[in-house]
């Protein structure tokens, strides 16, 4: 039988996934703005070099917004986006930028990879980057390192360089415990709002949205299914004599029996009080009719015990075929009166009956 788990934890990541696109445009929009025109400025400044650099990193940022659209890799944007970034502020550590003011940008750099990687990868790019800028800083007769530093300047690009580092960490960790929390917490509320607390089985508001759910499959595809509408039978004698606790046990064995019973693809529910709704897709009348009565008999052959006590219990059910019916409505109608039916019948029973008839199975209330 499917559990009535949700799906906030999906849903949460959807949600997410669909946000960080937007942002990851608009980042990637501004980048692509602030390279073309500080290439510009650079281009008028009579730095060729620089201006053309700065044009193909926004040139292969904005390729990582074609690939995406292309696409819908969102892990390969980001990872594409991260390799621009490095190489990037790589170049303006080793170039100088204008006036030795590229290492400024390395500031960007920290936010922006926790934003776009989990913390450990994050770390990790940003110890690499900052071994190289710490080899730039210090080999400047490399062949391509065109600026120099101030002993000062590195110093103090480092210190504060870690400081925003960690301080971005604490930040982003932070914010994922709090995230985690929130959809834990979600999920537990929407599991809670969908599940019986007696018995576990989903409760009627869940099976009322899988009814929906079935019945446009139904449309859509024309995939039959059948519900069976369960009702234990003189479940008030069993309180009144052996004590609402009992009628509690009861009812829990019970949903365990059902559980065992049914297979894997159908739905139990507790509908209400002492009532039970199995929904079975791709079911035949005459197939929901089989399982019905096997969870008849099952029932009525097993002991239901509480407190050493031996408790009578049997169930009355009607099953009813969407073929048979023109809504969900008139179906929830049908197999309710096929339940009053069997309880009219002497209880213990299904309702309609199958009879053997010479083409075949019919069946008859
Ligand atoms: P029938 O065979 O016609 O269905 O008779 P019945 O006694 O089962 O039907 P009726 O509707 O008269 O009584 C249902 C009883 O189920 C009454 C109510 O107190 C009991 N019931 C409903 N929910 C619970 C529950 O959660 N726990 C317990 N112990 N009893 C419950
Ligand atoms: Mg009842
Ligand atoms: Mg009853």
């Amino acid at each position: 039988m499917t559990d009535p788990l949700s799906a906030s934890h999906e849903a949460a990541g959807a949600r997410e996934d669909a946000q960080v696109a937007g942002l990851l445009n608009w980042l990637s929009g501004a980048a692509i703005l602030f390279l073309s025109g500080i290439g510009t400025k650079a281009w008028f400044a009579g730095h060729t070099l620089h201006a053309w650099v700065l044009w193909i990193f926004a040139v292969l940022v904005g390729l990582t917004i074609v690939q995406f659209s292309l696409t819908r890799n969102q892990p390969r944007q980001k990872a594409s986006l991260i390799v621009i970034a490095a190489l990037l502020f790589m170049y303006l550590v080793a170039s100088g930028g204008e006036s030795n003011t590229g290492p400024l940008w390395f500031y960007v750099f920290p936010p922006l990879l926790f934003f776009l990687t989990d913390l450990k990868t994050g770390t990790a790019v940003l110890l690499m980057c900052c071994l190289v800028a710490a080899i730039v800083f210090e080999f400047p007769q490399l062949p391509f390192v065109g600026a120099h530093y101030s002993y000062d300047f590195k110093i103090r690009f480092f210190a504060t360089l870690a400081f925003e580092s960690i301080f971005c960490f604490i930040l982003e960790a932070g914010r994922l415990k709090a995230r985690n929390e929130l959809v834990e917490l979600a999920a537990t509320h929407e599991h809670a709002a969908r599940t019986d607390e007696l018995t576990g089985l989903s409760n009627r508001r869940d099976m009322q949205q899988r009814l929906a759910e079935e019945f446009s499959r139904y449309q859509r595809s024309g995939h039959h299914f059948s519900v069976v509408l369960i009702d234990l039978d003189l479940f008030k004698k069993i309180n009144d004599v052996f004590g609402h606790d009992a009628g509690d046990s009861v009812l829990r064995q019970f949903s365990g029996v059902l559980s065992e019973v049914v297979r894997k693809t159908d739905s139990g529910a507790r509908w209400g009080g002492e009532e039970f709704l199995l929904l079975l897709p791709n079911t035949s009348l005459l197939q929901a009719l089989t399982l019905a009565e096997r969870l008849r008999q099952r029932v009525a052959s097993t002991s239901f015990v509480f407190r050493n006590q031996t408790l009578p219990v049997t169930l009355s059910a009607g099953v009813c075929s969407i073929a048979n019916s023109a809504t969900l409505a008139d179906l929830l109608k049908q197999v309710d009166l096929h339940l009053y039916n069997a309880k009219q019948a002497g209880r213990n029973r299904i309702a309609p009956r199958v009879r053997q008839s010479e083409d075949g199975m019919t069946t008859s209330t």
